[in-house]
């Protein structure tokens, strides 16, 4: 805990003028009127109110907000009165005293009536007098700190809550960035423990194995920038585990895929070195292009300064810089606190623009809840609200569409969409929803999720559901053709099967559903073989064991329906493999060329002779053709290999065929046995996270 004397030497040194007596006097009142008070830590509670005052003096702040830190808690938690604090220091102290005063009686309020009547006295308050936010904001800040001595664990997840809900982002809105992340990792600590734990070791294994490269890097670049005559800082860091967390949700990725986990920061004297230092940057290294950021030329509107730019370092880590002066770089980090000179009269106006904006429907709001929303719409940047035709609200990230929007509402209703309605208006389905947009979700009876829409959708229950969806269909196609090739088992064994004997033989499987079967054989899971015994025991016992083998590995096709001798070839346009029905058109000289019978060659034919063929019973082995969407990142083409090579699928051509960004797509041949082990590689490729799209061309 700071000293009185040390506190006292804080403020005069970057204000000797400050008052020194009144220090003195507010720092003995809280220690007094605390007494014997404790904190959860078991510490003196005074101990609190003088750390925040020590973090007011690292904002430079007046004498009248560090007095204000020191007493804020001295009218909620003790006898003193804002007479008594006005008799002692003076009205302006006492007014802002007062103001963090009501904040903190808002905080004990009842959950539901407080978040919202919380904000509105919070913006109020700010409205007269910015410091009563900042003094809060450290007030917050210190019991983040502390947070882990509070025994309760329902009591440390609501704080940390409302500090990530409610706090991180008013910190962030006045450009306190140091503030927010510290906020931000605190809370997430709490409320992600799993998460954080993970994370944390994880940085803290890539620390050991790659031994300091954060210093090895800022020297490199150092030395870049030295060798060019620019002397400058760079400092870099790992980026904390909870901005590495929100990119892994918003991305859907895993750790290892997020590759830009050290950043970097390079101080210079003036704006021309700034720009000086990005060139040789952006020379020495290769740099993202996309990533280029210009805030120095245009500010963001909380008076944050600074060059962004992303540079590839080594083989392929992505590294963030941010360039900026030694001026700005004070103000970025502490926002409208670095601007506050020490006299109110200096205030700049036009940075606290916003927060009037919110005090002006703070007045125009009439209930609380109607208030808490608008306020969030100002105080979420990455947040959306939208409306239901009846007016029900729903909060969605940034980028969402109609479709997360209808399974945000409802699950059933996003498995039933086939359109939308933006504020009254047909939009397709992949718009992304603006704040305010009224949405209708068009329903149809027999509509189911589709493939696709994984390409456009942001929200994780959204993707979640429809991937669900996307499986049980295609369980159930694999079930269909499964039970047709049952149908056909069943033909082969010597006697008559009801219902009776494939219940027997579920049993022996140890299989519940006739469809678990079905399921087993068009996967191809369980052999034929298997599925005979089963059914009827010893009935394959005098099969020949090379029939066996043939019959599982075998590459022979053989066709009914052709005359005998007359050649054959399977088309090139549709690719029917066995297990599709199949046709035949007679090519003078060439023989038979045998098609799918849904192939659109077909219809250019006509006139030729239809051959209605099938496949032989025991054909096995040939060429599909697949069309495959990957998202365009590393590893997804890889990925997609070895869906072929567990599948035991040998890809016999592989061609780019589209360019889409971010996908890319393949015609890829690939030979499988049949339909069922084809079907199976699709599902294994639409149920991959590299493939946005996976069907048959
Ligand atoms: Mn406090």
């Amino acid at each position: 805990m700071l000293r009185q004397y040390e506190l006292v030497e804080r403020v005069l040194e970057y204000d000797p003028d400050a008052d020194e007596a009144m220090l003195n006097r507010a720092y003995v009142y809280t220690v007094q009127k605390h007494g014997t008070q404790t904190r959860a830590s078991g510490d003196p509670y005074f101990s609190h109110p003088v750390e925040v005052a020590g973090l007011m003096t690292d904002l430079k702040l007046d004498q009248e907000t560090i007095a204000t830190a020191l007493l804020h808690d001295t009218v909620e938690d003790t006898l003193a009165t804002i007479e008594d604090i006005e008799a002692n220091f003076g009205p302006e102290v006492a007014r802002l005293v007062d103001g963090v005063t009501k904040l903190s009686k808002i905080e004990q309020m009842p959950e539901n009536e407080r978040a919202a009547e919380n904000l509105r006295k919070f913006l109020l308050a700010m409205s007269e007098d910015i410091r009563v936010l900042l003094v809060k904001l450290g007030d917050r800040l210190h019991n983040m700190r502390t947070l882990h001595f509070i025994k309760k664990p329902e009591k440390r997840q609501r704080i940390a809550r409302e500090t990530m809900d409610i706090y991180a982002p008013l910190a962030e809105r006045v450009g306190m960035y140091e503030y927010m992340r510290e906020m931000q990792l605190l809370a997430f600590e709490q409320i992600e423990p799993e998460a954080y734990t993970t994370i944390t070791k994880r940085l803290q294994q890539i620390r050991e194995q790659d031994g300091g490269q954060v210093d090895a890097i800022a020297l490199d670049m150092k030395h870049a920038l030295a060798e060019t005559g620019l002397h400058v800082e760079v400092s870099g860091r790992e980026k904390h585990p909870y901005s590495i967390w929100r990119k892994m949700a918003e991305r859907h990725v895993s750790f290892e895929q997020v590759t830009d986990i050290m950043a970097f920061r390079v101080i210079c004297d003036d704006v021309a070195d700034c720009y000086r230092a990005l060139g040789v940057l952006h020379t020495t290294w290769q740099f993202l292009p996309g990533k280029f950021k210009d805030y120095i030329s245009t500010p963001k509107t909380n008076g944050y300064r600074s060059l962004h730019t992303s540079l590839i370092y080594g083989k392929s880590m992505r590294v963030e810089v941010q360039i900026r002066t030694r001026d700005m770089h004070q103000t970025n980090e502490f926002g409208l606190a670095a601007h506050w000179a020490y006299k109110q009269g200096d205030r700049p106006d036009g940075a606290v623009g916003w927060l009037r904006d919110l005090i002006e429907i703070v007045d125009a709001s009439h209930d609380a809840e109607e208030l808490l929303e608008h306020t969030r719409m100002a105080i979420y940047q990455d947040r959306i609200f939208a409306f239901t035709p009846k007016g029900a609200l729903f909060q969605l990230p940034k980028g969402a569409t109609a479709v997360d929007f209808a399974f945000a509402v409802h699950t059933d209703l996003g498995a039933q969409t086939v359109g939308a309605k933006i504020n009254g208006r047909h939009m397709p389905l992949r718009t992304q929803l603006n704040n305010g947009d009224v949405v209708e979700i068009l329903k149809g009876k027999n509509a189911e999720p589709q493939m696709s829409w994984l390409g456009f959708v942001i929200t994780g229950k959204a993707r979640a559901a429809i991937r669900r969806a996307v499986r049980q269909k295609e369980r159930a196609e694999v079930a269909d053709i499964g039970q047709k090739l049952y149908d056909e088992i069943v033909t082969r064994v010597p006697a008559k099967i009801g219902k009776k004997a494939l219940r027997e033989a579920l049993k022996r499987l140890e299989m519940e559903e006739p469809e678990d079967l079905f399921y087993a054989i068009g996967a191809a899971k369980i052999s034929d073989r298997t599925v005979m015994e089963a059914l009827v025991p010893g009935s394959t016992e005098d099969m020949a064991e090379e029939d066996d083998e043939w019959l599982r590995s075998g590459k022979s096709l053989s066709i009914r329906g052709l005359t005998p001798g007359v050649g054959y070839q399977l088309a090139e346009c549709c690719h029917p493999v066995p297990g599709d029905r199949i046709v035949g058109l007679r090519k003078k000289g060439e023989g038979v060329e045998v098609h799918a019978i849904d192939c659109h060659q077909l219809a250019t034919g006509i006139d030729n002779d239809w051959l209605d063929l099938s496949w032989g019973r025991r054909s096995r082995g040939a060429v599909g053709r697949l069309g495959v969407t990957l998202y365009d990142r590393p590893g997804t083409l890889a990925e997609m290999a070895g869906i072929f090579a567990q599948n035991a699928a040998n890809v016999k051509s592989l061609e780019q065929t589209q360019l889409d960004h971010p996908f890319t797509t393949y015609e890829v041949d690939l030979e499988v046995q049949d339909l069922a082990h084809l079907t199976r590689i699709l599902s294994a490729l639409r149920a991959s996270d590299a493939v946005a799209q996976a069907e048959r061309a």
